[in-house]
């Protein structure tokens, strides 16, 4: 190779590095979706990627919605709640998979994750500020029960053996789409990515050499954070009293409810789980702010991988073992 060509292959080296260099960035949006605020932040080196990998994670919230919303008719989980209680319902591999799992957390949590909580769930409006009466909370108590969801798993169909039973994915529905999204973004080749749907964040990669700053917020004040923790190749969901509430007569009547009472858990003000999966983080943290403090810990403390931060009704800071050590 002569001298010229060879500087001449330099420089069109360099002006690639440079034009790689110059159009890579952060690229990022927020969208209403899900009923909450879906935000993405993520590194890519031309505009095409960068905002297609943005368009396919909103794609993917919008599609879970349409499946897993209670609030849309024609949704797959509307359906079920539907008919299922008359006959086995026929649906889809992913939604069967994402309540079998949820009734495996409902055995693992001592029933205080449990998808069926909706049957009373449903009687709440907490944006109309409407609760129900005692005697309509004892009587459908009945169907609050995740042993009365059977399953034909040949044909992915599910029956719900009590007439009451309704099941409401909103304690686990926005990790899966998280994972779901980061899974998306890994797989089409992007490097550093930040997913959050609502009180759920998942982290592909770190921030270009640093680890991604992720906050806890104040329970009580949501311009102030109680916590914040560096992270990375990580999830990080949590769980809080303030997310949807209403006051009446000086009691807080928010969206986390007690399988056992049909009322809302007042022990703790928020629970963040932190672990790789941000399914399991999502459902951890409803089931630890229903368990409270002690029973909480003991649930984290056995289990691998996952790690707890509680911020209690007296606004006292815990932390699970391994956190500590
Ligand atoms: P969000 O991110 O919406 O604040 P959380 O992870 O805190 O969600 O879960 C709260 C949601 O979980 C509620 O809005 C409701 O849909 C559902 N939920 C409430 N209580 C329970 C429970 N005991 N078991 C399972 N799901 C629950
Ligand atoms: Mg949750």
């Amino acid at each position: 190779m002569s001298i010229k060509s060879l500087l001449i292959c330099i420089l069109m080296f360099c002006n690639l590095l440079f034009s790689g260099a110059l159009t890579a960035k952060w690229f990022e949006d927020s969208q209403a979706i899900m009923g909450t605020n879906i935000h993405v932040e993520l590194w890519s080196d031309s505009p095409q990627q960068g905002q297609g990998a943005i368009q396919m994670v909103m794609d993917e919230m919008r599609r879970i919605d349409q499946a897993m919303s209670p609030y849309i008719e024609s949704s797959e989980l509307s359906l079920l709640n539907k008919h299922a209680a008359k006959d086995y319902v026929a649906v889809s591999k992913e939604l069967f998979d994402l309540i079998v799992l949820s009734v495996e957390l409902a055995k693992e949590t001592g029933g205080a994750f449990d998808i069926t909580f909706a049957s009373v769930g449903y009687l709440y409006n907490y944006r109309a500020h409407l609760k129900p009466q005692q005697s309509q909370i004892t009587d459908l108590l009945k169907a609050v029960n995740f042993r009365h969801l059977r399953f034909d798993s040949h044909k992915n169909r599910i029956f719900f053996a009590h007439p009451n039973v309704k099941i409401d994915l909103g304690g686990i529905a926005k990790g899966h789409a998280v994972d779901n999204a980061i899974e998306l973004l890994r797989k089409s080749g992007i490097k550093h990515a930040l997913v959050t749907a609502g009180g759920d964040t998942k982290l592909l990669g770190d921030r270009l050499g640093k680890p991604w700053m992720v906050g806890i917020r104040d329970p009580r004040n949501q311009h102030k954070q109680s916590v914040v923790l560096p992270l990375a190749n990580t999830g990080l969901s949590t769980s809080g009293d303030y997310e949807r509430y209403f006051e009446q007569d000086g009691k807080r009547y928010h969206h986390i409810l007690s399988p056992k009472t049909g009322e809302s858990a007042y022990e703790v003000q928020s629970v963040s789980i932190i672990g790789n999966r941000s399914t399991l983080n999502d459902a951890l943290s409803t089931a630890v702010f229903v368990l409270g403090v002690q029973k909480g810990m003991d649930l984290l403390n056995r289990t691998p991988g996952y790690d707890g931060i509680i911020v209690d009704n007296q606004r006292k800071l815990h932390y699970s073992n391994t956190l500590v050590e």
